[in-house]
């Protein structure tokens, strides 16, 4: 899913991620509870940045790109992703 009529420079949310790496301003970061996720693809739904990375028995996230919004964490249906502090990651 891309949002194609909005232009690159407009929102960096609106942006396909590949050309939009966070650097180091992000405050928070999400961490997925391997044991609760159940693969249902809410969070590469909804993460509007679309960095929510398939692996073989979970999902993850491509921290180059992800803004910690927390928009997957709130969307999780089974309460499988939590934010924590930068430092704590
Ligand atoms: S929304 Fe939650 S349970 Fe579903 S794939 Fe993502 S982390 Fe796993
Ligand atoms: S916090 Fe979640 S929804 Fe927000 S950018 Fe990162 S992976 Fe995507």
């Amino acid at each position: 899913m891309t949002l194609r009529n909005v232009p690159d420079n407009m929102c960096p949310i609106a942006t396909e991620y590949t050309t939009m790496l966070t650097g180091d301003w992000r405050a928070l970061r999400p961490i997925v509870d391997r044991d609760r996720c159940v693969k249902c693809a809410t969070c590469w739904l909804y993460c509007p940045v679309q960095c929510v990375v398939e692996k073989a028995a979970w999902f993850d996230f491509n921290y180059d790109f992800c803004k910690g919004c927390g928009i997957c964490a709130e969307e999780c249906p089974h309460r499988a992703i939590r934010m924590v502090e930068e430092a704590e990651g």
